[in-house]
C-alpha cells in the first residue's frame, strides 16, 4: 500500500474526551472516528487491525473444532420472552418495533438465537459435541460508553456456543475453549491472565475471564502470591475467619442507646463514639425479588452485591430507596440496625465473631452500643457477602493476596442447561430418553482486544503494535522523494517485500523525514526501513525496530531476507511468551 493512497488521517492533538491512551492513540493514528456515543467507524488502518485479530480468533476457533456461522443481529422479542431475559436484561437491550409493531431487539449476545437453532436441529446424542461461533456486531446500550472501542455500545464480538450431552462433555468443550483463548491472546502478543469470574446476566455455573494486564483496566484482579488462586474481585471469596470464643453472656456489656444527632456515616458515628470502624456493624437494606432484605457488614468492609445476588439466587438487588428504608426500619437512612427488624437478616461471616459492637437504633439520631448477636440480634443466615480488600488473605491457602488491574477481553461460561431448559432444547440419548442439551458460551471482544494491546504497548510517540496484529508489518521511508535513486530503491524494496507476502506501506509522500518518522511511530508499524542518501551511497539501508528503537544497517540487496527473518522472529516471540 502507498501512503498517499491510504486514508490515514493522523492527528497531533488528543481528542478532548479521550481518557485512556488506547482511545487517544486510535483516534490520533486515524484508526477510528466517532459517530455517536459508543458508536465508531473503523477507518482503513483500524479495520486492518480488527481483521488481524479476527483472523487469529477464527484460526484458533477452527483449530479447536468450532464451526463458523453468522446469526441475525435483529431478533424477535418472543424468543427473549421465552427465556425471560426480555424483562431481565434491562436498558442495555436496544429494543424497537418493526413496521408491524412487532417488538424486536438488536442482539447484545446470542444465547437465545443459537439455542433456538439447537432445539430445531439437534435431535440425537450423535450430533454432539458441537461448537458454533460467529464474529459479529453486537449492540449493548451501555450506561457509560467510554474509552473508545474498549466500552462501546456497538462493538464486534466473537461468540461461540458449545452443545454437549452431559456435564463431562461440557467440561471437555470448556477446556478446549480455555486453551483456544490462551492461544489467541498469546498469538496477539498480549500479557494476560485467566481469572475466576461471576456469571452475571448470562448465567450458568462457572466462568473465567481473560484479562489483559494494564493499569488502566476497569477490572480488579486478585491473585495469591503463593498458590494459583486468581479471581475477579467481584468473585473473590473472603476467607472465613475462625470463630473467636464470644465470651459468656456475663462478660458482654449491657446494651445501651446513644444519641448520635445527624450522624449517618460510619466515619461520623465511630469518631463520635470513639470506636474503630471495625467495631461497628452497618445495616444495609436491599430491595430484591424476594422482598426487602437486611444485610449486616463490618464498618470497614464493603458489601459485594453480586455475592448477595448469588446467595439469594435472584436477579439484580438494589440498595433500598429512602422510603423503603423508612418503612422497614422506622428511621431515615443512616440509622438502620438489626435490633427489632422484621425483615430477613443476612450477616457477613466477619460479623460472626464480633462482640459489643455499634449499630443503628432504627430511630432518627440514635445508635446502640454493646450490641451482641444472640442476646440482641437474631441473624437468619451467615454468608460471605463482602468485597475483599488489600490486606485480606487467600481463601485457599491463607497467604497474602495481591491486587492488580486488567481489561476483560474474553469471558467463558459453563451455562449448563439454563437455556436448553427454558427453550426446551432436548435430544434423545443412547437409550432413546429425552434429555436437555448441556451448553457453554464463549465471548471475545475484538475491538477491546485491539484497544487492550495499545494499553499494553505504547510509548510517548505512539502505538507499538505486536507484530501479529500490526496493520502493516513494515513501513518503507525514503527520506527525500525528490531524489530519483532514493525513490527507485524504496520502490524496489516495496515491490520485493510485497511480492514476498510482507504487509508493507511505502511512505512516498512529499513530506520531511521528521513528519514521516513521527507518523510511522504514531501508527506503530513494527519495522521501519529508512532509505537515506548517506547509506544508499554505500548500497545500504537502515532497519529500525519500533519496539526498542534498535537499528541495523544492511546491504539493500539483503532487505527482503532480513525483514522476513525479523518478522518471523517477532511472530514466534509472541507464541513463546
Ligand atoms: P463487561 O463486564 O466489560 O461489561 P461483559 O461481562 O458484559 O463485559 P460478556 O457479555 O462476557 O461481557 O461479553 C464478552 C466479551 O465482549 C467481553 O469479554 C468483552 O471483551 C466484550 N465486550 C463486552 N461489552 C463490551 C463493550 N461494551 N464494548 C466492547 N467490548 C465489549
Ligand atoms: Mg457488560
Amino acid at each position: 500500500m502507498r501512503y498517499s493512497q491510504l486514508m490515514l488521517p493522523t492527528l497531533k492533538e488528543d481528542p478532548a474526551e479521550a481518557e485512556v491512551i488506547s482511545h487517544k492513540l486510535m483516534f490520533r493514528a486515524g484508526m477510528i472516528r466517532k459517530l455517536a456515543a459508543g458508536i465508531y467507524s473503523y477507518l482503513p488502518l483500524g479495520l486492518r487491525v480488527i481483521r488481524k485479530v479476527e483472523e487469529i480468533v477464527r484460526e484458533e476457533m477452527n483449530r479447536a473444532g468450532a464451526q463458523e456461522v453468522l446469526l441475525p443481529c435483529v431478533q424477535p422479542a418472543e424468543l427473549w420472552m421465552e427465556t425471560h431475559r426480555w424483562e431481565e436484561y434491562g436498558k442495555d437491550l436496544l429494543r424497537f418495533k418493526d413496521r408491524h409493531s412487532r417488538d424486536c431487539c438488536f442482539g447484545p449476545t446470542h444465547e437465545e438465537v443459537i439455542t433456538d437453532i439447537a432445539r430445531r436441529e439437534i435431535r440425537s446424542y450423535r450430533q454432539m459435541p458441537l461448537n458454533l461461533y460467529q464474529i459479529q456486531t453486537k449492540f449493548r446500550d451501555e450506561i457509560r460508553p467510554r474509552f473508545g472501542l474498549m466500552r462501546g455500545r456497538e462493538f464486534i464480538m466473537k461468540d461461540a456456543y458449545s452443545f454437549d450431552t452431559d456435564e463431562a462433555g461440557l467440561e471437555k468443550s470448556y477446556h478446549k475453549m480455555y486453551e483456544a483463548y490462551e492461544r489467541i491472546f498469546k498469538r496477539c502478543g498480549l500479557t494476560f491472565t485467566a481469572v475466576e469470574a461471576e456469571t452475571g446476566l448470562i448465567g450458568g455455573s462457572a466462568s473465567h475471564e481473560f484479562m489483559v494486564m494494564a493499569e488502566t483496566g476497569e477490572e480488579i484482579i486478585v491473585s495469591c502470591q503463593s498458590c494459583d488462586y486468581t479471581a475477579n474481585v467481584q468473585k473473590a471469596e473472603a476467607k472465613r475467619t475462625r470463630l473467636r470464643a464470644r465470651g459468656s453472656e456475663k462478660t458482654l456489656k449491657p446494651l445501651k442507646k446513644m444519641e448520635t444527632p445527624d450522624m449517618k456515616t460510619v466515619e461520623t458515628v465511630t469518631q463520635f463514639l470513639k470506636v474503630r470502624p471495625q467495631d461497628l456493624v452497618k445495616t444495609l437494606i436491599f430491595e430484591t425479588d424476594q422482598g426487602v432484605v437486611a444485610t449486616l457488614i463490618r464498618g470497614d468492609h464493603e458489601i459485594n452485591e453480586s455475592k448477595l445476588e448469588k446467595l439469594l439466587g435472584c436477579g439484580e438487588v438494589k440498595l433500598a430507596s429512602d422510603d423503603v428504608v423508612y418503612e422497614a426500619t422506622g428511621a431515615p437512612k443512616g440509622f438502620a440496625g438489626p435490633i427489632g427488624l422484621s425483615v430477613k437478616i443476612i450477616a457477613d461471616y466477619s460479623v460472626e465473631s464480633m462482640v459489643d459492637f455499634v449499630t443503628g437504633a432504627n430511630e432518627e439520631d440514635a445508635h446502640y452500643v454493646n450490641v451482641n448477636l444472640g442476646r440482641d440480634v437474631k441473624v437468619d443466615q451467615f454468608a460471605d457477602l463482602r468485597m475483599i480488600k488489600e490486606g485480606d488473605r487467600c481463601p485457599r491457602c491463607g497467604k497474602s493476596l495481591s491486587f492488580s488491574r486488567g481489561i476483560e477481553v474474553g469471558h467463558i461460561f459453563k451455562l449448563g442447561t439454563k437455556y436448553s431448559k427454558t427453550l426446551k432444547a432436548t435430544y434423545l440419548d443412547e437409550n432413546g430418553r429425552e434429555r436437555e442439551i448441556v451448553m457453554g458460551c464463549y465471548g471475545i471482544g475484538v475491538g477491546r482486544t485491539a484497544a487492550a494491546a495499545i494499553e499494553q504497548y505504547h510509548d510517548e510517540d505512539g502505538i507499538i503494535w505486536p507484530m501479529p496484529i500490526a496493520p502493516f508489518q513494515v513501513i518503507v521511508v525514503p527520506v527525500n522523494n525528490k531524489s530519483e535513486p532514493l525513490m527507485e530503491t524504496a520502490e524496489g524494496i516495496y515491490r520485493l517485500l510485497s511480492g514476498s507476502g510482507v504487509e508493507v506501506l511505502l511512505d512516498e509522500r512529499d513530506s520531511t523525514p521528521g513528519v514521516k518518522f513521527k507518523d510511522a511511530d504514531l501508527i506503530g508499524i513494527p519495522l521501519r526501513i529508512t532509505v537515506g542518501e548517506k547509506n544508499l551511497k554505500r548500497g545500504l539501508v537502515e532497519i529500525r525496530r519500533r519496539k526498542n528503537g534498535e537499528t541495523i544497517v544492511i546491504g539493500k540487496g539483503n532487505t527482503t531476507e532480513t525483514v522476513l527473518a525479523l518478522i518471523n522472529e517477532e511472530m514466534e516471540a509472541s507464541l513463546r511468551a
